[in-house]
């Protein structure tokens, strides 16, 4: 597996040239470039803090523990550089490695998807809402309350991928090629899975193999070498965190 430098360009240049007539005149075809997205007015999830909150980067988020009312992170950014539509947002401090990581993966030949992003609150209560009604109370062991969830925080991503046709993945996501690489190598890039096998009694909810939290590179080893679940690392005393 190699992973990509942050240094690594690649540049893709196109000139088709072609000779019309007699004349000897070279034709420049027009190069195909793809539209760039109109962000005259913000994407709708990507829209900007009415309010300044925190920062909230390590923020322990669990069934306990709420963001401040309202919350909404104050750099969120839309991911349509990397594929994905722009109404798909994340904080700009984790594009640069979940970036990275979609790169390293397609190196080892697999294709992620980010399926779900930034949730606002009212987004969050659309998905509960829609979850309790199949599954009453058992809503809440795969979904967050709102105000609760590191969607929310603006730094978690569901990742779906190829093999799996980019749908929804389920806990079926662990045996995929792409669930198997993420386990395997997402703290590399700063990402950590919150919601482990074996760890539900601990977290309060169900194995989710496909929801990864971006805590920082750094943060992302020590929280692996520790074994425990983001949350438990969280809760730390400041003194044995080693932050
Ligand atoms: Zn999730």
């Amino acid at each position: 597996m190699k992973i990509i430098g942050r240094g690594t360009i690649i540049v893709l240049s196109v000139l088709v040239l072609g000779t019309a007539g007699v004349c000897f005149a070279i034709k420049k075809e027009p190069v195909k470039v793809p539209p760039a997205p109109t962000l005259s007015t913000p994407p709708p999830g990507c829209d900007k803090p009415a309010t300044e909150f925190p920062d909230e980067f390590l923020a322990n988020v669990n069934h306990a523990n709420a963001l401040p009312e309202g919350y909404v992170p104050p750099d969120l950014r839309p991911l349509y550089k990397l594929g994905f539509t722009p109404e798909m947002c994340l904080r700009t401090v984790a594009v640069p490695d979940l970036s990275f990581m979609i790169k390293a993966a397609k190196v080892d030949g697999l294709t992620l998807k980010v399926v779900s992003g930034f949730r606002s609150m009212a987004r969050q209560t659309q998905i509960l809402n829609q979850v309790k009604k199949i599954k009453g109370d058992k809503a809440y062991e795969s979904v967050a309350i709102p105000g609760h969830s590191e969607h929310q925080l603006g730094l978690a991503v569901d990742i779906s991928g190829a093999s799996l046709k980019y749908s929804l993945p389920t806990k079926t996501f662990e045996l995929s090629p792409e669930g198997k690489w993420l386990e395997a190598n997402s703290y590399k890039y700063g990402f950590i899975e919150s919601y482990p096998k074996g760890k539900e009694s601990i977290t309060g909810y169900i194995y989710e193999p496909w929801h990864y939290r971006y805590v920082g590179i750094e943060m992302a080893q020590k929280i692996r070498d520790s074994g425990l679940t983001i949350q438990e690392f969280l809760s730390l005393p400041s003194d044995k965190e080693s932050k």
